[in-house]
């Protein structure tokens, strides 16, 4: 191992042992068994050697935000041990890549996706497990479907051949503390319930809001930056 390697892997070790702890408290305090969360450490923009790191350090899920991205570091990072889940904005044309990598899908939000992703996970022979993504905030730049559209769509998703509906997935409006925009959240899901009883996952919680996410009962915390530190801006 060279010493950036020998670097990195400190940096991460020390980094997953806070967001662990985090975890660990936010479960206490909401009276939930620590095996009912799935930490997915949130790789996009970085490098397939992160990655291998995280692997090492025990880490086994592990989610992209871009198909193009996701598809080469599967093949790059190499362990099949890892979990690949697909948290970004869904296009139809990536469904045949995203079918090929992901065992998870956070990010369906329109029906078109089901025929699409069913169709490639057929092809493929592979069940992929979905999220089905709800907008708490009517921001369209930031994916997901208005609630009004929920119902339909996990019907949809539960109908589809290759896919295997798990609960609903969102992410918290910007400037607003995320506790309301995850009880609302829970009501949907539960609502969710009411008609899949199966559907009992629920992928929230991000860097900052981890412990509000598992207060109103997240089950897949999507972590990043608490992970792997800033990430240079996106291009535009
Ligand atoms: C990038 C991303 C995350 C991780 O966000 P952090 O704030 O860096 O933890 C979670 N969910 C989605 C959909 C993302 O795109």
């Amino acid at each position: 191992m060279t010493g950036s390697d020998t670097g990195r892997r400190a940096q991460l070790a020390a980094a997953l042992e806070r967001v662990e702890a985090r975890v660990q408290a936010a479960c206490r305090a909401a009276g939930r068994p620590r095996g009912d969360v799935t930490l997915v450490a949130v790789t996009k923009t970085r490098p397939a050697s992160d990655v291998a790191l995280l692997a090492e350090l025990g880490v086994r899920d592990v989610g992209e935000s871009k198909a193009q991205e996701a598809e080469s570091k599967v093949a790059e990072t190499g362990r099949p041990e890892l979990r690949w889940h697909m948290v970004g904005r869904l296009q139809r044309n990536k469904a045949r890549s995203v079918a090929g990598w992901a065992a998870v899908v956070h990010s369906l939000d329109r029906a078109p996706l089901v025929v699409a992703l069913s169709r490639a996970a057929v092809r493929a022979q592979r069940e992929l497990d979905v999220f089905v993504q709800v907008s708490l905030d009517a921001d369209p730049a930031r994916g997901g479907a208005p609630a009004g559209d929920v119902p339909a769509l996990v019907d949809a998703v539960a109908a589809a051949d290759g896919l295997v509906l798990r609960g609903l997935m969102a992410v918290p409006p910007l400037g607003t503390a995320p506790g309301p925009a995850y009880a609302e959240l829970a009501v949907l899901a539960e609502r969710l319930r009411a008609a899949h009883p199966d559907a009992t996952q629920l992928s929230a919680g991000m860097s900052d809001d981890l412990e509000a996410a598992v207060a109103a009962g997240s089950t897949h915390l999507r972590i990043g930056t608490a992970l792997l530190g800033h990430r240079a801006p996106l291009p535009r």
